[in-house]
């Protein structure tokens, strides 16, 4: 792709400028929306579009949005900002270089949901990127994008940072909403959900950060224009967070529908010392391994097609492993990071991350057998539809598919 929808400052300079920004074209999506456009039209046109959440989950953003019930208030919005999976880097691209299309997609879905506040929820070692976005804002209440009675109308919004402290937890939205109102960051037990009991117990939107940088895109040129992008099953443009054993790692913002050859061969430039590549991990660490054989490496990059592979695209942080990577050396950084991040707010993660931890190191150290690995495996399972949140189900789903898939590496038979 030369010309970019959402990386566009790698075309546009100086594109994190709001005087820029607005030449070409910043804050009149916006400016659209409330001027012209009733909150529901907003939320029909996303749904129209078929924007899914760009989070992981892949819900669609405009059904997530009509779930906000009109007869409890205050409505709230925030972005979720706490980008820690393992391999994934692109919110922070997003937000470091084209804050304000970001931002103006926070306000549009502001205003889809009558919400007067937002927050965007950074991850703790995001200060620098919080300090920018906080300067950003004031720019924009300056400038009148910002504040009371935008554009005229009745309409007030204002946006405010709010930085975490650094657990990966805090990206499921519920931890996210407990660590905002200053709780332990853990997720709570769903039903309610926080479209219906969100921050502060009022109805909350939590949206990814790439989820509503499209926004503008959406309200300005069309939902029928967004939806011609991509797949059927997978609307629009994604940025893909290359990673591993390739020689030029990066964001790639790519239709869905890309195949995997296109994105490691062709923007990835191969695999480091040309060898041959063994697995993919589609969605970081929390990912399912796929055997990298001819089949795989020709499947298009959406959300139906991985699956159909046996994994999910995630927020499609692409790791790649090649030949010289023994697979049970990456489930033992798997393992480490997920055994540090567990909450511990329940048991079945709490204990079954410390377990595999300590098998998989056993097995790392030489204890290749039978016996540990089933163990290895055993855990796993029994982890599997018993944890509170997903993290728990995410520990394991590198475990079970590396030994179902790559039982060599452990020492098993074919
Ligand atoms: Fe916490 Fe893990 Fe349970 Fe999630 S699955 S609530 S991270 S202990």
């Amino acid at each position: 792709m030369t010309e970019h929808l959402l990386l566009c400052h790698r075309d546009i300079p100086n594109l994190h400028k709001l005087a820029v920004y607005q030449q070409h074209g910043g804050f009149e999506a916006f400016k659209k929306a409330v001027t012209k456009m009733q909150p529901g039209e907003v939320t029909d046109a996303v749904k129209a579009s078929g924007l899914r959440g760009r989070g992981g989950a892949g819900f669609p953003a405009g059904v997530k949005w009509s779930f906000i019930p009109n007869n409890i208030w205050p409505h709230y919005v925030v972005a979720n900002a706490d980008e820690s999976e393992p391999g994934t880097f692109k919110d922070r691209e997003i937000m470091e270089s084209n804050p304000f299309q970001f931002l103006e997609g926070v306000a549009i879905a502001a205003y889809a949901v009558q919400a007067n506040v937002a927050y965007v929820y950074l991850r703790g070692e995001f200060w620098p990127v919080a300090a920018e976005l906080d300067k950003r804002i004031e720019e924009m209440e300056k400038a009148g994008f910002l504040g009371d009675k935008l554009f005229g109308t009745d309409y007030s919004l204002r946006i405010h940072t709010h930085l975490g402290a650094g657990a990966y937890i805090c990206g499921e939205e519920t931890a996210l909403l407990e660590s905002m109102e200053g709780s332990r960051g853990q997720p709570r037990i769903r039903p309610p959900f926080p479209a219906v009991y969100g921050l502060y117990g009022k109805p909350t939107v939590v949206n990814n950060v790439e989820t509503l940088t499209n926004l503008p895109l959406i309200i300005a040129k069309g939902a029928g224009w967004y939806k011609s992008l991509g797949t059927a099953d997978s609307a629009g443009v994604k940025i893909f967070s290359l990673s591993g054993r390739v020689k030029k790692p990066g964001n790639y913002e790519l239709p869905f529908g890309t195949t995997f050859r296109e994105l490691i061969c062709n923007c990835g430039g191969g695999i480091i010392d040309d060898r041959p590549i063994k697995a993919i991990m589609p969605a970081g660490a929390s990912s399912a391994f796929i055997v990298a054989d001819d089949k795989a490496l020709d499947t298009p990059m959406d959300y139906a097609s991985v699956r159909a592979l046996g994994a999910d695209l995630g927020s499609a942080s692409v790791i790649v492993i090649d030949d010289t990577v023994s697979i049970d050396w990456v489930i033992n950084k798997t393992l480490h990071f997920f055994k540090h991040e567990s909450c511990g707010k329940c048991t079945p993660c709490r204990e079954g991350c410390y377990w595999m931890l300590h098998l998989i190191e056993r097995i790392e150290h030489g204890e290749k057998t039978k016996e540990s690995v089933e163990l290895l495996r055993s855990v796993a399972k029994q982890m599997q539809n018993k944890c509170l949140c997903p993290l728990g189900e995410f520990s394991t789903m590198a475990v079970t598919t590396a030994i179902e898939r790559f039982p060599k590496d452990f020492g098993l038979e074919d």
